[in-house]
């Protein structure tokens, strides 16, 4: 089912999302199913639970014709280089209701260690868009917004 996404001023958006009990994720397959819907119906390239009301920490991204899950994501590193790009988010829009984009810059390289869908570990060095997605879905957990990290 889709649902619907909550757009920024939502103070939902704003609020720093709880650890998921990694025994209890039979009870969220639902929810991972909703965010994935929601996510392809929007053309995303991810999409972050708090941005349908759910305040856990969780997204889910689409990448290369795969969908992958990120269940409590940690990034344990981030290289020094650095670059900006223009990004996008499907809870950042204008008065329209069009998506407002702006350069962002974020860590070019990153390991990120996290659960999926069904519980086990992984842990994934991703570049490029990869990277980008996960450091804009990753914040979107800790209440955090591209727009907050915008070059003047
Ligand atoms: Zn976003």
């Amino acid at each position: 089912m889709t649902r619907e996404i909550l757009k920024n001023p939502n103070p939902i958006l704003r609020k720093k999302s709880t650890e998921i009990d990694i025994d209890k994720l039979e009870e969220l397959q639902q929810l991972f199913l909703d965010m994935e819907e929601t996510m392809m119906e929007n053309d995303g390239a991810g999409l972050a639970a708090p941005q349908i009301g759910e305040n856990i920490r969780a997204f889910v991204i689409s990448h290369d014709k795969d969908i992958m899950f990120f269940i409590n994501p940690q990034i344990t590193k981030r290289s020094w280089a650095k670059k900006t790009e223009e990004e996008g988010c499907l809870s950042v829009v204008d008065e329209k209701g069009d998506i407002i984009y702006g350069k962002v810059e974020r860590h070019r390289n990153i390991n990120c260690v996290y659960y999926n869908e069904k519980g086990e570990k992984k842990k994934i060095a991703a570049d490029k868009m990869l990277s980008r997605v996960i450091q804009h879905e990753l914040d979107h957990l800790d209440g955090v917004l591209f727009i907050d990290r915008i070059k003047k």
